[in-house]
């Protein structure tokens, strides 16, 4: 007998509800309760972003405007900073530069970083103790030295270099200080032999290292080292330690360019099928150039091979800080 009062208020709500929708529709600025009380969301070319001012209130951060002809914002927590200028493919962190999934944008007053950067990115680097997963300390490290038998990767014929050769002789050298650090260590390859990308992440370990040599396309042309992790949109989710992936990546990156002295290419985010099934955080490393002959002979003689292997064990050691500092 209530039917027709409660359809005459169904109706009604329903009406108030495609009334709200189609006000919404059309502007950029809607509000999210779901993400955090009082949040604002800001759509752009359909993708979710936040304010800086908005982020660090989510990471207890501090923001600063940066005066310049950009807009720009500096994020600081603790004792890390984070630069971010609008309409840029990165941000900087500590003078490392981390590519982002989306560009940093400009609306009103407020510098704009994306939904999936806050966390994939900013989140790992400002405030690690707010991701959610938790990982095992590492303990077991999987060195992959990349290429082999029939595939010699990049080549320098003027110096009779090979990738294959030198990032064996590279891992050796890691699997030895490595073991030295009290680390477990498994290797896809301990000689020069052939093997799938998709069988090397097959190996089971907590951290996942793939170690090759970059190449351009004129020799003697570029210079320096740059991290890869997994790219994280809609045709690939990355792999089940996104976050850890950012967090091992800039520790990588940031200390293997401390110890060689070479350019800080950066933190790049990459589709890359040696990393897609990796069962703990994983990373493509490109230590250096082997086609600009500088960085090459640097990169096959073994004393200096020596400093680079410390500066993987050292990010190494630290991530291990990070996890335990996070459980
Ligand atoms: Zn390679």
């Amino acid at each position: 007998m209530k039917l027709p009062f409660v359809n005459f208020f169904g109706v009604l709500l329903l009406v108030l509800l495609l009334g709200g929708v189609a006000c919404t529709y059309q502007v950029v600025k809607v509000v999210k309760p779901m993400i955090a009380p009082k949040e604002v969301v800001w759509k752009v070319g359909g993708v979710d972003y936040i304010s800086a001012t908005q982020l660090t209130k989510r990471l207890g951060a501090k923001v600063a405007e940066t005066k310049g002809k950009t807009k720009s914002v500096t994020v600081t927590k603790g004792g890390a900073t984070v630069q971010m200028t609008a309409e840029k493919d990165h941000l900087t962190y500590q003078s490392t530069h981390i590519f982002l999934q989306h560009p940093l944008k400009y609306q009103g007053s407020e510098v704009l970083v994306s939904e999936n950067d806050v966390q994939n990115v900013l989140t790992p680097l400002l405030a690690p103790s707010l991701i959610p997963k938790k990982i095992a300390i590492p303990k077991t490290i999987v060195i992959d030295p990349g290429h082999g038998g029939k595939d010699p990767g990049a080549t320098n014929n003027r110096l009779q270099l090979q990738e294959k050769n030198l990032v064996l002789a590279i891992a050796l050298q890691l699997r030895t200080e490595l073991s030295r650090r009290q680390y477990i260590v498994k290797m896809t390859r301990e000689k020069d032999e052939f093997k799938e990308l998709e069988d090397r992440p097959r190996v089971t370990g907590d951290v996942f290292i793939s170690l090759h040599l970059n190449s351009s396309g004129t020799p003697n042309q570029s210079l320096g080292t740059e991290v890869h992790v997994l790219t994280r949109n809609q045709g690939s989710p990355g792999n089940a330690f996104n976050r850890w992936n950012t967090i091992l990546g800039y520790l990588v990156v940031s200390r293997l360019v401390g110890v060689a002295q070479f350019r800080n290419r950066g933190l790049k985010m990459s589709n890359l099928a040696v990393l897609r099934n990796a069962m703990g955080p994983a990373i493509l490393i490109e230590l250096g150039f082997i086609n600009h002959d500088i960085e090459a002979k640097k990169l096959a003689d073994p004393a200096f091979q020596k400093k680079l292997v410390g500066g993987i064990a050292n990010a190494l050691d630290e991530l291990k800080k990070v996890v335990i500092g996070c459980r």
